[in-house]
């Protein structure tokens, strides 16, 4: 029987050093995907066409694609 010393949790709040504060990503919940505008909820973002709506497209500058199935979909190039 070998008897373990407890070590009981010290308090360190003294100890307690500042963390460096990390630069928050941008959170992409799905919130990122509206925008509120009064009460208005507007989709920034296309949904896929194949995979309904809930799947949101990623913008890629011109075109869209669905992450979920790939869906490329080109933006309309307005003359
Ligand atoms: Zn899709």
């Amino acid at each position: 029987m070998s008897k373990t010393p407890e070590e009981a949790p010290k308090e360190k709040e003294e100890e307690k050093k500042e963390k460096p504060v990390k630069k928050k990503k941008e959170e992409k919940g799905a919130f990122a995907f509206y925008k509120i505008e009064s009460d208005q909820i507007s989709r920034l973002r296309p949904v896929c066409e194949r995979c309904g709506p809930g799947y949101f497209m990623a913008d890629h500058g011109d075109r869209y694609t669905c992450g979920h199935c790939g869906f490329t979909r080109y933006k309309v190039a307005e003359k």
